[in-house]
């Protein structure tokens, strides 16, 4: 007798959606988190009265959120509290133009007007394809499993709709968003969110242009820090018996004759299951916690093909004034053709840039508490981050980089920031690395290009070891908190109709 029905390793989103969907369903379930924090990516740590988000700083298109309680007979109205972020961005443009987009399509429309009057026309019919897709795409193609090339065809079969945006599953992201806008302004505040999946917008698959319009739909923050989100979902698990370590790696998946008998922990201790969920890095998943050795050479030579997602830094500010912002997100915007270029020749290249198009968070607009009374909190997205840096590495660099990224800021976005930075701390792709085994820092998981997408991504369920099951970043539908938690639904579905 096992002594449980199904282990999780990683108490990700994908992690803890999965497990708690499980335990629903009357299955013994523990989660096996490494850290002392659950969420992962999408989680929130404490210093000096300041909180500050991880990594996930909002999250859009809610669907999944609320499939996943729904799946568990709740509801994310009786589970979470999200607050609408309105504006979505104040964005800046090179030249200093400064406008904000609001949630509204037709407010939006209003400023287009203003900043991009060529592009004036285009959005209102380019929001309204992308909305058609969205309601088609949420079920068909994020909410379905893609394991086979059987599902993928079977996605048309039951769609037929989908048939219209076929060039979305056969362009690239920038050959959606140049064939919609002609304007660099409308180009470059489109075409960023590219950068969502993990790639330059040369790069990035088609159908994730729908980035630029989904945002429209709702762009949500939930008061008490982004942890609160998987918070809800291991809070609904325990109810239903789900059991979460924290501080427990796991350093081996056990399997026999291909099939899953149980995971052993760094401390040596075994635990027996004949069922596996992995909320971790696929690539580690295969090659480290079960061996190569253990695969067939199929799945060997399939899962090296692919490689880990982008890094980038991320800084944390606590600051002492209330910053001059617009909006929970301002994004420091480039031309669509300098993010490419950026890809190439600094990131590509293990360069550091002078000039940075970079996202700041300000959660204290949405929910005060997250910082001493009159005190702030900024966090910092900054360009792609390289892994590798060309003849130093990111321990040696990283106090010049936050100092060269708050003048950066001070000078093109939050004047006098410099001066009112009272705690200031780093991710840096290293530490995003060691503090939750991300290797190489990919936040995402694997890079996610076409040839890397839905049913070429690692399968949810395993094709070579019998009780593995994916979900999260590494698996479909990808990276993103929506799509880790569509994960969870797709892992626990599968494992109820499989196991
Ligand atoms: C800087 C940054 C900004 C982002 N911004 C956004 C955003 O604004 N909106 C959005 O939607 N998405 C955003 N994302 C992406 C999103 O947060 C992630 O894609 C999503 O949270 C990943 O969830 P996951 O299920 O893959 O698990 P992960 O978050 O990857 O968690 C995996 C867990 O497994 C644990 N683990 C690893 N190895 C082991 C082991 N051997 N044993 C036990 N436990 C282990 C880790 O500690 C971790 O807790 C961002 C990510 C980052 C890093």
């Amino acid at each position: 007798m096992a002594d449980y029905d199904v282990i999780v390793i990683g108490a990700g989103l994908g992690g803890l959606s999965s497990g708690a969907i499980c335990a629903s369903r009357g299955r013994k379930v523990l989660v096996l988190e490494q850290s002392d924090l659950v969420g992962g990516c999408c989680s929130t740590f404490e210093k000096e009265g300041y909180h500050f988000d991880i990594g996930a700083s909002i999250v859009e298109v809610v669907d999944s959120l609320e499939n996943a309680f729904a799946a568990m007979n709740t509801s994310l109205s009786d589970e979470l509290d999200l607050v609408p972020c309105d504006p979505i961005y104040d964005y800046i443009l090179k030249d200093g133009t400064r406008f904000q987009f609001p949630i509204s399509v037709e407010e939006t429309a209003d400023v287009i007007r203003k900043v991009a009057p060529a592009d004036a026309e285009a959005w209102p019919r380019f929001a309204s394809y992308m909305k058609e897709f969205m309601a088609l795409a949420s079920d068909a193609v994020f909410g379905s499993p893609m394991v086979t090339m059987g599902d993928f065809a079977r996605m048309f079969v039951k769609y037929p709709a989908l048939l219209k945006f076929g060039e979305l599953f056969t362009s690239s992201y920038e050959d959606v968003i140049k064939k919609w806008f002609k304007s660099s302004a409308m180009q470059q505040t489109t075409a960023y969110q590219a950068f969502y999946v993990g790639l330059p917008p040369e790069l990035a698959a088609g159908v994730y242009a729908l980035l630029g319009y989904s945002e429209h739909e709702g762009t949500y923050y939930p008061p008490g820090g982004m942890i609160q989100i998987p918070k809800a979902y291991q809070k609904v698990g325990e109810r239903h018996g789900m059991e979460v370590r924290t501080g427990a790696r796991v350093d081996r998946v056990l399997t026999r004759n291909r099939q899953v008998e149980g995971v052993v922990l760094a401390d040596g201790t075994e635990i027996t299951s004949k069922l596996v969920i992995s909320n971790i890095n696929a690539m580690t998943l295969y090659l480290k916690l079960i061996g190569e050795e253990n695969l067939p050479w199929l799945a060997r030579v399939g899962i090296k093909s692919y490689e880990p997602s982008m890094s980038v830094p991320m800084i944390y500010l606590g600051v002492d004034y209330k910053p001059e912002l617009e909006a929970h997100h301002t994004l420091i915007t480039r031309p669509l053709e300098e993010m490419d270029d950026y890809w190439y020749n600094i990131y590509k290249k293990g360069k550091l840039p002078d000039d940075m198009f970079s996202l700041m968070c300000w959660p204290t607009e949405t929910d005060p508490s997250l910082a001493p009374e009159g005190h702030h909190v900024v966090n910092l997205i900054m360009t792609p981050g390289p892994y590798r840096l060309e003849g130093t590495d990111w321990d040696r660099e990283k106090e010049a980089y936050i100092e060269k990224s708050i003048d950066f800021v001070s000078r093109t976005a939050m004047p006098g920031l410099k001066e009112h930075v009272k705690v200031a701390e780093i991710s840096t792709p290293l530490d995003f690395e060691r503090r939750l085994l991300h290797p190489e820092g990919a936040i995402y998981g694997l890079q996610q290009p076409t040839t890397a997408t839905m049913v070429f991504r690692p399968s949810a369920k395993s094709k070579s070891i019998k009780g593995l099951y994916l979900s999260g970043a590494s698996t479909h539908p990808g990276g993103g908190v929506p799509s880790a938690v569509g994960s969870g639904i797709i892992a626990a579905d599968l494992i109820e109709k499989y196991e």
